[in-house]
């Protein structure tokens, strides 16, 4: 898979380049990242890549001409066919789990960083396949978001994460990502439930223990309370992302008993 950053900061991205999982990814040749500055796209001897808005108010905003020459130059030279053009805005359709998933199934995506007031709308409307929001807030560039993008994304791509670490078990993961024979609710792969609770050494940590059941070696009662956990834990935090998903009887009367006394939902 290959990501194509177009941003004014290449060098912002060395350090998540050199560390961790991406790192390795990029080592084993799971993924590719080309940064491409910006820069080298504008057609003046200043490089200028921004400009005025027109209408006044403060700031700058990036101009169209060097991000179409930009990302007409990769479609040129790509042997891809179509491939998303990823606009970075806070007014985007937001990252969710689900979306990764579906940019993990692409060969290529082009991640378009802005930054000061934002990119000229003629980008969004004419030049970007998409515009991708990491959250409900806004950051000084599109960098970080781009960067999140990543990660999401290329821990999913067959063998990055080894069977240990393997995503589908992870919080709010798919059906489609779980591996046959794990889709029925109840089973490993929980279909967008959030993550069970983990436990690791020591058993009794200033006397607050680590659950009995984890440690009964039955794996039958441990897959059930990690099920309950997730759901319940669900319920709990984030009561709206069990509206869509599909329940069973089982599921519904764990909901129900656990309704009583602990388990009301956080928020509304
Ligand atoms: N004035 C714009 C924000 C510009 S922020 C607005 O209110 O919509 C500058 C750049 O940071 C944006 O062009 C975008 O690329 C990036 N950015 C800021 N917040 C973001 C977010 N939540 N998700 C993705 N990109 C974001």
């Amino acid at each position: 898979m290959i990501f194509d950053v177009i941003t004014i900061f290449p060098g912002f991205f060395s350090s998540i380049l050199e560390h961790g999982l991406l790192k390795r990814a990029l080592a084993a040749g799971h993924a590719q990242i080309c940064l491409h500055d910006l820069r080298d796209y504008a057609d003046d001897r200043h490089r200028t890549v921004d400009d005025r808005p027109f209408g006044g108010g403060p700031g700058m905003v990036f101009k169209p001409e060097p991000l179409f020459r930009a990302v007409e130059a990769l479609k040129t030279a790509s042997v891809e066919g179509s491939f998303p053009i990823v606009l970075l805005s806070p007014q985007g359709r937001l990252l969710k789990q689900a979306v990764a998933e579906g940019f993990a199934r692409q060969a290529r995506i082009i991640l378009i960083c802005g930054r000061y007031e934002g990119v000229d709308e003629r980008v969004a409307e004419n030049l970007a396949t998409d515009e991708l929001s990491i959250g409900d807030y806004v950051l000084s560039g599109g960098e970080l978001a781009a960067a999140v993008v990543m990660e999401a994304v290329t821990r999913l791509l067959p063998g990055v994460l080894g069977n240990e670490e393997s995503p589908e078990q992870d919080s709010f993961t798919s059906s489609s990502t779980t591996p046959e024979g794990s889709t029925a609710l109840g089973r490993q792969g929980r279909h967008g439930l959030l993550d069970f609770p983990q436990y690791t050494r020591p058993t009794d940590f200033r006397g607050w223990r680590v659950p009995e059941v984890l440690l009964s070696g039955n794996h039958k009662a441990i897959r059930q309370w990690r099920h309950r956990q997730a759901l319940v834990r669900t319920w709990r935090k984030r009561p709206e992302v069990l509206l869509d998903l599909p329940l069973s009887s089982d599921d519904r009367q764990v909901l129900q008993e656990s309704q009583g006394s602990t388990c009301q939902p956080l928020k509304a």
